[in-house]
């Protein structure tokens, strides 16, 4: 903090925010971080996590951030448990408001994430993590031998189908139109599975199972009939949003929401002392590690923005 302006303020407490948070402190930008008052981001909603670095045991994804939290806290940054309600990144130093304050900042991160879209339905809230899942390269590996469903039909779905075709013995893909989204591509790929066959015109009604998934209750929207499939596991594949509506107007956000990136290889967002880290910019790789990685990538740019700053 110098002259009440914080050197660097974060948005966000994911991997990508927290990451930026343990690099900040440790490069002496006194990082203030802005959790959101529901912290952690998508691994909160994770059961087992296999692949990230370091745990040869499975890790539970809410411990991993309790941990990830212990040690940005451990290293000196302070972690504010508040919702960014409103930002001003046309005045510098840059604002960023809360319900119940505003600070100034020499350098922003934001690294608010995207989250998965989901069905709403309560029995897909209820087993979130006990068959249901929102990512095949996180939790394909647990349906090794079992029957599973994906629902969606863009890239994003049959890229998922695919590869759960490796773990599962059969995939079956539920679409609520008769034709897919997705790239011509990527439908041949499936089409050509023989592991991957389609329900089409069907909604998911209801998940069933008390403990964990045991199938679907789908309602087909054209004949009104519904029918019950049985299956261990369902992947909710019908895209993501991203979490960044405060920063409408702020900096440049692409058609989707995503924040844009001024060139490929920095974190640089419309706004020079800006950055972004994570999902609320990367909708491709989307992983608990390459949101770590960029939130290091991040606090890397911003420290040299401030230390040119400062320098004057
Ligand atoms: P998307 O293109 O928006 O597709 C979402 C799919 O889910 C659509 O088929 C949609 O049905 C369906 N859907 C949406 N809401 C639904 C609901 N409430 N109930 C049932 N179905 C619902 O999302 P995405 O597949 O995640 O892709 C997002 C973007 O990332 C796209 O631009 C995509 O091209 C890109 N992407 C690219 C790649 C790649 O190039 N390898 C991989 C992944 C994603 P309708 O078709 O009826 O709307």
């Amino acid at each position: 903090m110098k002259d009440g302006v914080n050197k660097l303020v974060i948005i966000g407490s994911g991997p990508a925010g927290l990451t930026a948070a343990v690099y900040g402190a440790r490069a002496d930008m006194e990082p203030l971080l802005f959790m959101g008052t529901k912290y952690g981001g998508q691994l909160m909603i994770t059961s087992d996590v296999e692949n990230f670095p370091g745990f040869a045991e499975p890790i539970l994804g809410p411990e991993l951030m309790e941990r990830m939290k212990a040690q940005a806290e451990r290293v000196g940054a302070k972690l504010v448990q508040d919702d960014v309600v409103r930002v001003d990144f046309k005045r510098y130093p840059f604002e960023v408001t809360t319900p119940s304050q505003t600070v100034k900042a020499l350098s922003v991160v934001i690294a608010t994430g995207a989250d998965p879209k989901r069905l709403k339905l309560d029995s897909e809230m209820r087993l979130m993590g006990k068959g249901v899942s929102n990512c095949a390269v996180c939790d394909g590996f647990f349906f090794r031998g079992k029957r599973v469903a994906v629902v969606g039909g863009g890239d994003t779905a049959m890229e998922e189908a695919t590869f759960l075709t490796k773990f599962a013995t059969s995939v079956q893909v539920i679409h609520r139109r008769d034709k897919l989204r997705a790239s011509k591509a990527l439908q041949k790929e499936a089409f050509s599975n023989p592991k991957i066959s389609f329900i089409w015109d069907s909604l998911v009604e209801e998940v069933l199972g008390s403990s964990k998934v045991e199938g679907v209750k789908i309602k087909n929207v054209k004949t009104g009939k519904e029918s019950l499939l049985q299956v261990d596991g369902l992947f909710v594949s019908i895209g993501y949003e991203p979490n960044t509506k405060v920063f409408a107007g702020e900096v440049e956000l692409d058609p989707r929401g995503y924040v844009v990136t001024r060139n490929g290889t920095t974190t640089e967002t419309s706004v020079p002392g800006v950055f972004v880290a994570g999902d609320a910019h990367d909708h491709r790789y989307r992983q608990a590690v390459t949101a770590a990685g960029d939130g290091c990538r991040a606090l890397m740019d911003a420290e040299k923005f401030v230390e040119e700053k400062l320098r004057g």
